[in-house]
C-alpha cells in the first residue's frame, strides 16, 4: 500500500485545515510575555502587510552543526506558520558573518584565503538548509558586502556621543546609555539560566574588558566596534599571517580593519529593512551579549528604543545517547546525520578507512535501524515539531525512534483512510450496476449522521490546531490534535453500524493531515515510512501550483503500476493464493484503471485497453 492523494482531494484539501484569520502571539524576549503580533492586514489602508524579519546567520567558517538545524528549523516552522496559517506576507532577511578572527585563523590554518573559506561554508550551510526543507531568505546580506554601511554605521554612533576611539579599535560606550544599557534581553547571568553558554570569543570578550588591550576602556562592558589591523608588539606574526591579516581588512577612519562581531547585524538591518521591523530571530545563545549590544548599538544610533518589536530565540539542543568518536567530535554536524541516515556505496579506497571506524559504522547502524524507512529530513522535522520551539530539547536516537514512529503512526492512518476510500469506491460501483439501491430515506439518515461526525470533528481539530498556533505557535499542540482526530476516526471506522462512510469524508481528513503538516514544512508523502512507494510529485496543493496535466497523467499510471507491482510481490512473498492475484487483477480492471483515464476490458485471451 502508497500514499496517494487523488485529485479530487486536493482540490477538497484546498478548503481544509483552513487558514487562520487572526493574529497570534509570540513569545517577546523584549518584555518576557506573550504578546500579539501586529495584523498581517493593514488596518489603515486594508492591504496586507509585509512582516519584516531579521535572523542572525551562521559565522561561515565550519559545517552546519545539529545545534544550528534545531535552530533553523524551528525558525522555519514559526516563518511558514505564520505565511501559511495566518496569511502574513514575511520578509525574512539572514545576516552572514563571512569575515571574523575564527574565518582568518581558519583559513590560514588551511592556506585558503578568508574569503574562499566563508564562500565555502556558506554554499554548504544553505545546501544543508534545503535538505532540512528549510525555505531560504529572502535577503541575504554578508558583512564583506556591507562593509562601508557598517562604517557608516559605527561613525554616527560616535557622532551621537555612543563610541571612542583608542589605539586599538573603535570602542561603544556602554555608559552613555546609562542605566538603558542591558535593560533589554538582561545580563550574562540571564543567559546562563537560560541555558546559554558561553561562546570562546564572548570570553575573549569579556577578558579584554576587563584589561583591555591598550588598558583604556571607559567601562569593562565596553565591546568593540572597529578592531584596528596590528600585529602587536611582543607578538610573532609570520610573513604569511600578518599578510593575510593585512589582506582581510578595511580602509575606516580609524584606519584599517575589521568591523566587531555586534556591529553587523545592527548596522545591515538599517541598510536593508530601515531603522525598525517586526521580528529579530536567533538560538538563545545569541541573547547576551550579542542581541543586547545589537540593541544598545541600534538605540544609540537612532536616537530612539524602539529598534525591534519582538524578539524570538529558540532553545537549544544538546546530545545525548550517542557514543561520539573521535570523527564526530563533540557535536554531530547535519552532514554526518545525512550521510548515516542515506546508505551510500562504498568507494575502494575507503573501505579500508572504514575498517577502523567500526565504533562509528554502529551508530550510523543505530540511527538507520531508528529510522525505521522514514526519510531523516522528515523524521528530524517530527522531533522538532513535537517540542516547542522554546524548549531546550535533547538529540538522541530514542528521540528519533520516537518521532519516525510518529510520522508512521500518521502515513499508517493515510494509507488505511486511502485504501478504505478506493473500497468504497468500488462497492458503490458494484451496487451501481446491479441496481442494489439503498431506500432514499435510510441513505440519507446514514449520510447525515456521518456527515455530521466528521463535520463537527473537523471543526474542534480546526479549533485546536487555531488555539495552539495563536498562542506561541504550540506546534506539540498541533500533533496532540491530528493524533486525537486521526484516532477518533479510526474508532468510528471501525463500529460496524458505521459502514459505507462515504469517501470524500475520510479523504477531506485526510487532507486535514496532509495540509496542516505541509503548512508547518513536513511533507508526509517524501519518505514517510510507508510500506511501498512514495510520492513526491503532482500532489501538491494549497496554492503551491502543480504539475501539468499530461505528468499527472504519467504519474497516476506509474502509480498504479508501482503499486500493483508492489502487491504482487508482497502477494508472492507471502505464496498467498492465486485467487488474490486474480483480486488484485480485478482491482486493476474495476478501480484502479478507470480512476486513472483508462479501461481494460478482458476479451478471450487478451486484453482491450480503451481510454475512458
Ligand atoms: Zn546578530
Amino acid at each position: 500500500m502508497y500514499l496517494r492523494l487523488p485529485r479530487t482531494i486536493n482540490r477538497a484539501r484546498m478548503f481544509c485545515a483552513r487558514a487562520l484569520s487572526t493574529s497570534p502571539s509570540l513569545y517577546n524576549s523584549l518584555t518576557k510575555s506573550v504578546e500579539p503580533l501586529p495584523p498581517s492586514i493593514d488596518p489603515d489602508t486594508g492591504q496586507r502587510r509585509p512582516l519584516t524579519w531579521y535572523s542572525c546567520g551562521p559565522t561561515v567558517y565550519d559545517d552546519t552543526h545539529l545545534g544550528h538545524a534545531r535552530s533553523y528549523v524551528s525558525t522555519d516552522v514559526v516563518r511558514r506558520v505564520m505565511e501559511n496559517f495566518f496569511g502574513y506576507h514575511v520578509h525574512y532577511v539572514m545576516g552572514m558573518t563571512d569575515v571574523d578572527d575564527k574565518i582568518v585563523n581558519r583559513s590560514l590554518e588551511l592556506g585558503v584565503t578568508a574569503s574562499f573559506l566563508a564562500r565555502k561554508h556558506e554554499i554548504e550551510f544553505f545546501e544543508d538548509l534545503e535538505r532540512l526543507n528549510c525555505c531560504p531568505p529572502n535577503d541575504i546580506t554578508r558583512v564583506t558586502e556591507h562593509m562601508s554601511d557598517i562604517v557608516e554605521y559605527i561613525a554616527t554612533i560616535m557622532k551621537n556621543n555612543s563610541a571612542y576611539e583608542l589605539d586599538d579599535g573603535v570602542y561603544f560606550d556602554v555608559g552613555s546609555l546609562g542605566t538603558q544599557y542591558g535593560a533589554q534581553l538582561g545580563s550574562p547571568d540571564s543567559r546562563r539560566e537560560n541555558g546559554g553558554h558561553v561562546e570562546e570569543e564572548e570570553e575573549e570578550e569579556e577578558e579584554r574588558s576587563v584589561s583591555g588591550r591598550s588598558g583604556k576602556k571607559r567601562d569593562r562592558r565596553d565591546f568593540a566596534l572597529w578592531k584596528k589591523t596590528m600585529v602587536e608588539e611582543g607578538e610573532s606574526a609570520s610573513e604569511e599571517e600578518s599578510g593575510q591579516q593585512a589582506v582581510v581588512a578595511w580602509d575606516s577612519p580609524w584606519g584599517r580593519g575589521r568591523p566587531g562581531w555586534h556591529i553587523e547585524c545592527s548596522a545591515m538591518t538599517n541598510t536593508v529593512l530601515g531603522t525598525s521591523f517586526d521580528v529579530h530571530s536567533g538560538g538563545i545563545d545569541l541573547c547576551f551579549p550579542h542581541h543586547c549590544n545589537e540593541i544598545a548599538q541600534a538605540n544609540a544610533f537612532n536616537q530612539t528604543d524602539s529598534w525591534v518589536s519582538t524578539f524570538l530565540h529558540t532553545g537549544h539542543l544538546h546530545i545525548d545517547g550517542l557514543k561520539m568518536s573521535k570523527s564526530l567530535k563533540n557535536f554531530i554536524t547535519v552532514r554526518q546525520m545525512f550521510a548515516a541516515a542515506v546508505p551510500t556505496e562504498k568507494k575502494e579506497e575507503e573501505e579500508e578507512e572504514e575498517e577502523e571506524e567500526e565504533e562509528e559504522e554502529k551508530e550510523v547502524a543505530a540511527l538507520r535501524e531508528s529510522l525505521g524507512g522514514v526519510d531523516i529530513s522528515v523524521a528530524f522535522r517530527m522531533f522538532v515539531l513535537s517540542h516547542h520551539y522554546r524548549s531546550n530539547i535533547t538529540y538522541s536516537l530514542d528521540r528519533m525512534r520516537d518521532a519516525s514512529a510518529d510520522v508512521r503512526r500518521f502515513t499508517s492512518f493515510l494509507e488505511a483512510m486511502e485504501s478504505y476510500a478506493m473500497k468504497e469506491r468500488k462497492e458503490m460501483m458494484k451496487e451501481e450496476m446491479k441496481g442494489d439501491e439503498e431506500d432514499g430515506i435510510a441513505l440519507l439518515a446514514r449520510r447525515k449522521r456521518h456527515h455530521d461526525f466528521f463535520t463537527e470533528l473537523r471543526n474542534l481539530t480546526d479549533q485546536r490546531i487555531h488555539d495552539a498556533l495563536s498562542h506561541d505557535m504550540n506546534t506539540p499542540g498541533v500533533l496532540v490534535a491530528l493524533r486525537h482526530m486521526c484516532t477518533q476516526i479510526r474508532g468510528y471506522m471501525s463500529d460496524s453500524e458505521n459502514d459505507k462512510v462515504p469517501s470524500e469524508l475520510v479523504l477531506t481528513a485526510c487532507g486535514t493531515v496532509l495540509t496542516t503538516m505541509e503548512r508547518m514544512g513536513l511533507d508526509l508523502r517524501a519518505g514517510g515510512g510507508s510500506s511501498g512507494v512514495t510520492i513526491s510529485a503532482g500532489v501538491s496543493g494549497g496554492g503551491s501550483g502543480g504539475t501539468g496535466g499530461s505528468v499527472d497523467a504519467e504519474m497516476d499510471v506509474a502509480r498504479a503500476f508501482a503499486k500493483f507491482r508492489a502487491a504482487v510481490r508482497d502477494a508472492a512473498r507471502r505464496k498467498s493464493n492465486p485467487g488474490e492475484l486474480f483480486q488484485l487483477c480485478d482491482e486493476v480492471r474495476d478501480v484502479i484503471g478507470p480512476s486513472i483515464g483508462w479501461e481494460f476490458i478482458d476479451t478471450s485471451g487478451d486484453v482491450e485497453i480503451r481510454r475512458r
